[in-house]
C-alpha cells in the first residue's frame, strides 16, 4: 500500500506527489492525464520565476520533476470510487475503471475541473486562436482589441470589468433576459465606458478566418434577428465544473461541486485531503493549485505521523 496516493496529476498532484515524495514515504500519483488543464493552453506567463513557458513545456517539466524521485506514476488510469478506511488508521481505497484496486493511508484529492463549453460552431475550432476561458491568463493577449464575454453570472461579469481595463471594447453577452451577477458587480459595469451588455441573446457561432477568430454572432431570443459583432477575442465564462462526480457524498463537497476543505487542505473524511481546480481553495490559477498541493501533502504527511496504522 501506499503513505500517499495522489489521483491527478496536474499542478496541485504534482506538487502534492514531490513534497510526499521528498517525505520518503510511499508515494503514488494516478492520473487520467498527466500535466492536466495546462495542457491544453499555449502561453503561460505567471508563474514566479517562469516569466514565459507553454502548456505543454509546462506539463512535460511537471511530469519529469515528478519523476526525480521515487513516485510510482499510474498514467492514462482514470479513478471511478473512493471508498473510506473502516476504522481510524485504517486503508483507504481508490478503485480504477480498469477495474484495479489501490490501498493507501492517506488520499489527496486533485482532479481539476473542466470550463463548461458553449457548444457552438467554432468554439472547439479556434480554442487557443481567440476562444478563451481565463481572463487573468489570457486577458493581456487581447491588449486595445474587441472582445466578447460570454456569461453574465458572477465570473462573466468580473471577466468584463478586468478586461475592460486591458481590451478596447467588450461585449458581454447572456442568454437570459437579465445578468445573473451581483448587484455591486453589475452597477461597477455600468460605470464602464467600454461595455456594452447584450441580453436575451443567444450565441450562435464564433467566426473566423484565417486560423483566427474575427466575429461573434448572437440570435436575440425575442425577435429572432441575428447579430454579428466584429471582435478578436471570445471568453468564455458559463461556468468551471470540477471532476468530482466520482466521489458521490463519500466526501462533502457544495452544491457546485467543490470539496470543501480547511485551511489544511483537509476534508471531512480522515486521511482524505484535497487541492487545486476542485476544491473549494478560491482562484483557479497554477500558482494557487501547486500551492494548495503541496500544503495538502504537508498535512497528509502530519496526519499519518499522528494516526497509529492498524
Ligand atoms: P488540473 O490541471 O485540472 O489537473 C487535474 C488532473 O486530474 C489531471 O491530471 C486529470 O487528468 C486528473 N483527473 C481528473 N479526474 C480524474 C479521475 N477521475 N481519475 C484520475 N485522474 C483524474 N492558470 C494559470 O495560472 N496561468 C495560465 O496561464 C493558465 N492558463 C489556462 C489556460 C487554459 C486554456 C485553461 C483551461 C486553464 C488555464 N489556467 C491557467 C488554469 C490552470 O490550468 C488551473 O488552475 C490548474 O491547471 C489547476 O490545477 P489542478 O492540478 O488543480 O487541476
Amino acid at each position: 500500500p501506499f503513505d500517499v496516493l495522489v489521483v491527478g496529476g496536474g499542478p496541485a498532484g504534482a506538487a502534492a506527489a514531490i513534497y510526499a515524495a521528498r517525505k520518503g514515504i510511499r508515494t503514488g500519483v494516478v492520473a487520467e492525464r498527466f500535466g492536466g488543464q495546462v495542457n491544453d493552453t499555449l502561453e503561460i506567463a505567471n508563474y514566479p520565476g517562469v516569466p514565459e513557458t507553454t502548456g505543454p513545456q509546462y506539463a512535460a517539466a511537471l511530469e519529469q520533476h515528478v519523476r526525480n524521485y521515487e513516485v510510482d506514476i499510474m498514467n492514462a488510469q482514470q479513478v471511478v470510487k473512493l471508498v473510506p478506511a473502516e476504522q481510524a488508521g485504517g486503508l483507504l481505497q481508490v478503485q480504477l475503471a480498469n477495474g484495479g484496486v489501490l490501498h493507501s493511508r492517506t488520499v489527496i484529492l486533485a482532479t481539476g475541473a473542466r470550463w463548461r463549453n458553449v457548444n457552438v460552431p467554432g468554439e472547439q475550432e479556434y480554442k487557443t486562436k481567440g476562444v478563451a476561458y481565463c481572463p487573468h491568463c489570457d486577458g493581456p493577449l487581447f491588449k486595445g482589441k474587441d472582445v466578447a464575454v460570454i456569461g453574465g453570472g458572477n465570473s462573466g461579469i468580473e471577466a468584463a470589468i478586468d478586461l475592460a481595463g486591458l481590451v478596447k471594447h467588450v461585449h458581454v453577452v447572456e442568454f437570459m433576459p437579465e445578468l445573473k451577477a451581483d448587484q455591486v458587480l453589475v452597477n461597477k459595469l455600468h460605470t464602464l465606458p467600454n461595455v456594452t451588455v447584450h441580453t436575451n441573446k443567444q450565441t450562435t457561432e464564433i467566426h473566423g478566418a484565417e486560423g483566427k477568430v474575427n466575429a461573434l454572432n448572437f440570435k436575440c431570443r425575442a425577435s429572432g434577428d441575428e447579430t454579428r459583432v466584429a471582435l478578436e477575442g471570445v471568453f468564455v465564462q458559463i461556468g468551471l465544473v470540477p471532476n468530482t462526480e466520482f466521489l458521490g457524498d463519500t466526501v462533502e463537497r457544495t452544491r457546485f461541486g467543490e470539496i470543501v476543505v480547511n485551511a489544511r487542505g483537509e476534508t471531512n473524511v480522515p486521511g482524505v485531503f484535497a487541492a487545486g481546480d476542485c476544491t473549494t481553495v478560491p482562484y483557479k490559477q497554477i500558482v494557487v493549485a501547486a500551492g494548495s498541493g503541496s500544503t495538502a501533502a504537508l498535512s497528509a504527511f502530519d496526519h499519518m505521523i499522528r494516526t497509529p496504522e492498524v
